[in-house]
């Protein structure tokens, strides 16, 4: 974009007034003072004004997509799998996933390209509740669920607190509702195995109350500011 442009859109004057602040010779693009109105300047430029470096405000994203099955929660694979990013089509700027899903694991996942969003988001002392629809082998008893709420121990290491109820019964397996505020590697499925029931799905249902609600897997939409507030 021209100079007079990225100066305006940045904040530092009107178009107008930006055009006397270059043609002044106050204005540097890469060290280099640049005088000439119409100047282009991309992304990777560096602009400074007076000595003092100026950007442009990136716009932030905060998307939530219902992952499916079949998708590692990366930016890039090295096995060239597909990855959730594949999903998104054209949603500009460098948007990451917070936190991860597991490749076989469907469900919520918030991605954004607000660093300190995600930082929020994802940092343990936060204490943010993930709900998680777990579909088992046989159904947990009472005592299988006060262990999983109690801590249960996985890779040497005992689980937090945490909330467990079984939503639905059916012939020889159930679903259980799982509630957990860490985020360690298979948590749901290791947890639910240490009682004795293998996890043959899991789906990510609710990231504090921000729920899926009904959007279609493998689809995604940008999270509303009410949204937004919750999470942060
Ligand atoms: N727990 C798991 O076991 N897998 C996930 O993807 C998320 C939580």
């Amino acid at each position: 974009m021209r100079l007079q442009k990225y100066l305006a859109m940045a904040n530092v004057a009107s178009r107008r007034a930006s055009e006397k602040i270059i043609t002044d010779g106050r204005v540097k693009v890469n060290g280099k003072i640049v005088t000439e109105l119409g100047t282009k300047v991309t992304d990777g430029d560096e602009v400074e004004v007076d000595g003092k470096k100026v950007q442009l405000e990136k716009k932030k994203y905060y998307i939530m997509l219902n992952k499916p099955s079949g998708y590692v929660t990366t930016a890039s694979d090295e096995f060239g799998r597909n990855t959730v990013l594949d999903l998104l089509g054209d949603v500009n700027g460098r948007i990451y996933p917070v936190g991860r899903l597991d490749a076989d694991t469907e469900g919520l996942l918030i991605l954004t390209n607000d660093g300190d969003f995600a930082y929020t988001l994802s940092h343990p002392k936060h204490n943010v509740e993930k709900v998680y629809h777990a579909y088992v082998n046989g159904v947990p008893d009472r005592f299988a669920l006060s262990k999983l709420e109690n801590g249960v121990i996985i890779d040497g290491v005992r689980t937090r607190k945490a909330k467990a109820d079984v939503i639905e019964v059916g012939k020889n397996s159930s679903v259980v509702e799982i509630k957990i505020k860490e985020g360690r590697n298979r948590q749901v499925r290791k947890m639910l195995e240490a009682v004795g029931h293998r996890v043959m799905h899991l789906q990510r249902v609710a990231i504090s109350t921000v729920t899926l609600g009904n959007l279609p897997l493998g689809k995604w939409r940008h999270l509303n500011d009410a949204e937004i507030k919750i999470l942060v």
